[in-house]
């Protein structure tokens, strides 16, 4: 067994605080990573505080790891010892069911294992993530890292850059579209970058007045608040996509009538409660409201290459592993510019 440190949740009401646990040995097709960041994304904060329910405890988060390889399994082809490699919110699948021979390894029919809180496909025991010095993970769920950008930077890519760049791959988002984002926090911040280098026009849609100059900067061309409503009046019927990345319960309804035609509201955000949508509001004008999973592990690559040839990074924050509890408690507020990130070295 390999010791591991880490930070790890023991209950929904608790801080995280330090723990150490034993991850398995390196299995023919391993390869172990020694982290150097991880992301803070809104989901470990869900996890860890069981707001989606099925936590199990301890819980360990963090999806999105760089660090270097220290060593492989007997059969590994992908990586040897000394690469940069990163890991997402997946550490394995099925790879046989129709979805996983597709790349869409998220949608695996017999459900992924995911980085943290997911039972292992092998031994049943709980994973375990990236707010820890190593990780064990399949070659086919790590992904190659350029040493072209800051890691610290690209750590977010993992999960708030695919989640918001396969949907708009997906939706063909594009030259001619109309895109607003709705949040700017993780993810959002992410998908006013990606969209805006599609070439699409990206209105921000943010709570938060003070946001404004940092949206712009980062590519979106209009900016409007959305408890304004006279902000609000001038944009119906304007969009073709939204991309929906609010983390807490929210009024869907409200956002519904900026979408055009055959608009698209696409949904990442994943707060606790179910939305209520009046089938009328999506009648008038054929608008469709969708969802979207992170992405696969080719798609994940696709985009972390992307991002190495377009110089597109996350905005982050540096933290120390004991400042976590602080820094949940400021992305609750919304006052995270715009992904804290973990420098592993202080743990
Ligand atoms: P985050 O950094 O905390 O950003 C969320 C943003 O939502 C905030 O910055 C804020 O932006 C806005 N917001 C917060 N409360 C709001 C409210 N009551 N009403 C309206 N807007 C509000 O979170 P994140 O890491 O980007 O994650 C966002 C969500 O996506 C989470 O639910 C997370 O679990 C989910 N997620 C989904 C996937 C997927 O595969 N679909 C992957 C990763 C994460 P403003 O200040 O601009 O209003
Ligand atoms: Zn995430």
């Amino acid at each position: 067994m390999i010791a591991t440190k880490g930070y790890a949740a023991q209950s929904a009401t608790e801080p995280l605080a330090p723990y150490s646990f034993e991850r398995r040995d390196l299995r023919p097709h391993d390869v172990q990573i020694e982290i150097l960041y991880c992301g803070v994304c809104h989901s470990d904060l869900h996890t860890a505080r069981n707001e989606w329910h099925g936590t199990a405890y301890p819980c360990v988060p963090g999806h999105e790891i760089v660090g270097r390889v220290t060593k492989v399994g007997s059969h590994v082809s992908k990586f040897k010892e000394g690469d940069l490699a990163g890991v997402g919110c997946l550490v394995d699948s099925c790879q046989e069911c129709n979805n996983c021979k597709q790349g869409l390894e998220q949608y695996c029919e017999q459900v992924a294992t995911q980085t943290y809180n997911s039972p292992d496909r092998n031994d049943g025991t709980i994973t375990k993530g990236g707010y820890s010095n190593r990780i064990l993970a399949h070659e086919n769920f790590v992904l190659h890292i350029s040493d072209k950008l800051p890691l610290e930077g690209v750590a977010p890519l993992l999960c708030a850059g695919i989640t918001t760049y396969s949907p708009m791959r997906y939706w063909k988002v594009s030259k001619g579209h109309k895109v607003a984002v709705l949040g700017l926090g993780g993810l959002g911040h992410m998908a006013v970058k990606l969209a805006a280098s599609f070439g699409a026009e990206v209105t921000m849609l943010s709570t938060s007045a003070s946001k404004e100059a940092d949206a712009k900067r980062l590519g979106a061309h209009k900016f409007a608040l959305t408890k304004d409503p006279e902000q609000l009046k001038g944009l119906t019927n304007y969009f073709d996509f939204i991309i929906d990345t609010v983390s807490a319960d929210h009024d869907y309804n409200m956002y519904l009538n900026l979408l055009n035609t055959n608009g698209v509201m696409i949904c990442v955000g994943a707060p606790p409660s179910p939305a209520q949508i009046p089938a009328f509001n999506l009648i008038f004008q054929r608008r469709s409201v969708v969802g979207s999973l992170i992405g696969g592990l080719p798609e994940t690559q696709e985009m972390l290459d992307y991002c190495a040839e377009h110089g597109i990074t996350s905005d982050v924050e540096v933290i120390a592993m004991k400042d976590i509890n602080e820094a949940y408690d400021r992305m609750l507020k919304g006052d995270v510019r715009y992904r804290f990130v973990i420098d592993m070295a202080t743990l």
